[in-house]
């Protein structure tokens, strides 16, 4: 799947359209609290200016849902970057229409203007085709770099590509289009995959699909209670999904007709609740108190998966292998952490919740590729198609 890059475009004198993913945390005062958005949409950015195009920014932020609210303006994002990049950012009120077309008209070579919230139309998540040719009408090329919507057809993300002569990506979404990539289509081996977080629910054709690439496929959190139940276990007040329990049946079976190494808890921490000062004990997985809540993996699972991730070539981790939020159940998640930070196989991490992880333990640097996409990235290993890639043009 080789997709236009933006090395590959003439880009002097000419205005880049640049779908980013400014979709930013901001506080009550309307701060940034979290740029790592803003950060990661840098080398795109600073490459469009170094060859004297005009880059003209799109993205949507919060769920608006077609009405303008102006807590959901892009201006302190826009101001962030400013900061960031050392340079003026124009931020524009609306992001079509006669006045954005003046603004971008006067804007130089190098120049850096941001169009306003997509979402302030309904049109963007409808992947109207008029919106979309009243955005490509801004520019002369199209550059995609938010990985994060790329699961999305939305106007800005699949529809206005239909209008542009070149589509292609930014550094952001070819570095997540190369390293998924390798591991859905060419993986080192040993191969190990860790999926936690709370419900199999959302991650069950994540689960099947890397069932028949991975080496070893552990799982943890939430979801490994509804295997106990299907295993037949005693799983107290643990979270479970009964309606999927079926489900978890057919894959345990699959799993031995087809000899995946899949691996589960042996151990679990339990609690009577999950609070911040919950008193904890380590009880075996098949000796789940009727009265007590499983929260997290024990030392035992701790050290079969953390030998697992020792052993491999390539890891992706995707959710929480416990409630982490709270100290008593953090341990887990933690470990699993630090286990792949410390070994040399090739570690992605994707899902908002695992990175969390990872910077909450301050192992960020230590890994190869965090994905800034969560559904995107699931989507990606689960070897769909994603809409905002497939609309590039083809090299
Ligand atoms: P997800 O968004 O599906 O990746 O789920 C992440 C959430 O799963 C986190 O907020 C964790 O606190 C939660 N989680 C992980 N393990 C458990 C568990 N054993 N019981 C309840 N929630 C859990």
């Amino acid at each position: 799947m080789a997709k236009l890059f933006i090395e590959d475009l003439a880009l002097k004198g000419k205005r880049v359209l640049v779908r980013v993913d400014f979709n930013v945390p901001l506080d009550d005062n309307l701060n940034v609290t979290d740029d790592t958005r803003i950060q990661a949409s840098l080398p795109t950015i600073k490459y469009i200016i170094s060859k004297g195009g005009k880059a003209i920014l799109m993205s949507h932020l919060g769920r608006p849902k077609g009405a303008v609210i102006d807590s959901m303006r892009l201006a302190p994002a826009g101001k962030r970057l400013a900061e960031i990049l050392g340079k003026p950012v124009s931020i524009l009120s609306d992001c079509i229409g006669a006045e954005v077309q003046k603004a971008i008209n006067a804007m130089k070579d190098g120049d850096v203007a941001l169009l306003e919230n997509l979402r302030f139309y309904a049109e963007e998540t409808k992947n109207d085709p008029d919106f979309s040719k009243k955005l490509a009408e801004l520019a002369d090329v199209y550059i995609n770099d938010a990985f994060g919507s790329a699961h999305r057809a939305h106007a800005s993300t699949e529809g206005v590509t239909r209008y542009f002569k070149q589509s292609a990506c930014g550094y952001l979404l070819k570095k997540e289009i190369d390293y998924l990539g390798k591991a859905l289509e060419s993986p080192e081996r040993p191969y190990v995959a860790i999926i936690g977080g709370a419900k199999i629910s959302g991650k069950i054709d994540v689960i099947t699909s890397l069932m028949t690439k991975v080496d070893s496929l552990l799982i943890g959190g939430g979801m490994s209670y509804t295997f106990f139940r299907a295993m037949g276990y005693e799983i107290g007040n643990s979270i479970v999904e009964p309606d999927r329990v079926e489900m978890a049946k057919n894959i345990l079976d699959e799993a031995k007709k087809k000899g995946v190494d899949l691996v589960l808890p042996v151990d679990i921490v339990v609690a009577d609740d999950i609070t911040p000062d919950a008193k904890t004990d380590v009880v075996a997985a098949d000796k789940i108190p009727a009265s007590k809540s499983g929260a997290d993996i024990g030392p035992k699972s701790i050290k079969l998966f953390a030998d697992k991730i020792k052993s491999a070539k390539m890891v992706v981790w995707n959710g929480p292998v416990g409630v982490f939020e709270l100290e008593p159940f953090a341990n887990g998640t933690n470990s699993i952490a630090k286990a792949i930070a410390e070994s040399d196989a090739i570690s992605i991490i994707g899902g908002g919740d695992s990175v969390a992880a990872i910077n909450k333990f301050n192992l960020a640097d230590k890994i190869t590729h965090i994905s800034t996409g969560g559904g995107a990235s699931l989507e990606f290993l689960e070897g769909k198609t994603l809409p905002g890639v497939a609309a590039l043009t083809e090299k």
